[in-house]
């Protein structure tokens, strides 16, 4: 078995994880997830350019789940997408790769949908929480707290975000985040917006 996901296993993800990747039929990871998974799991800040389809999604859900305490009922890893598509896309994907680990709950908080069942479930102790800015900004101004035990912050596909007008509400998030946050940004372009974000919030 361990020879289907040999590359995978090679990058130091959990068993847990390396058995959901069994299940899905994946034998190789990507180039972003190669590069990717190693930068994450370390602990460190990164930068990825990164297309749709490259397999950018696993290249931080892998990593972060691999490093995240389901026995501790506390978010601890924050992924902000700039649309409600995207967001429980990435939300599908994280419960897909963590279908081997017990107490392990992702929520998905996006606008349109009502505040009470999202918050509850945050208060509930999902560790993974995939948001839309806006709207996690919305559930910011009701409970500050909201982000305290975060850990790990993931902003997919920066560039659309930015295009979209969340900058104040990425700031916003930014600063309710504990500091020593790890930060990963996933972006398909590069423009000074994005490397603006970068500079002011990433350490390396
Ligand atoms: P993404 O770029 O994250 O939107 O992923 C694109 C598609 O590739 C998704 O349907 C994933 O399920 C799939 N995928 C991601 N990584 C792998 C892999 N290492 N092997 C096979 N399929 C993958």
């Amino acid at each position: 078995m361990t020879q289907e996901i040999g590359g995978f296993a090679a990058l130091g993800l959990t068993q847990n994880i390396l058995a959901a990747l069994t299940a899905v039929g994946y034998e190789e990871p990507s180039p972003i997830q190669q590069q990717a998974i190693p930068v994450i799991l370390a602990g460190h800040d990164m930068i990825g350019q990164a297309q749709t389809g490259t397999g950018k999604t696993a290249a931080f859900a892998l990593p972060l789940l691999s490093r995240i305490d389901p026995a501790k009922r506390e978010p601890q890893a924050l992924i902000l997408a700039p649309t409600r598509e995207l967001a429980l896309q990435v939300a599908t994907a994280f419960e897909t790769y963590s279908k081997q680990m017990p107490g392990l709950n992702v929520v998905a908080v996006y606008g349109g949908a009502p505040m009470g069942p999202q918050l509850k479930a945050i208060r509930q102790g999902a560790q993974v929480i995939v948001a839309t800015p806006g709207r996690l900004v919305d559930h910011l101004r009701r409970d500050e707290k909201v982000l305290s035990t975060i850990q790990h912050l993931v902003l997919d596909e920066a560039d659309e975000m930015l295009k979209m007008g969340f900058a104040d509400d990425l700031e916003a998030v930014f600063e309710e985040v504990p500091e020593q946050t790890q930060k990963a940004l996933f972006s398909a372009t590069m423009p000074p917006g994005v490397r603006t974000v970068a500079r002011k919030h990433m350490k390396e």
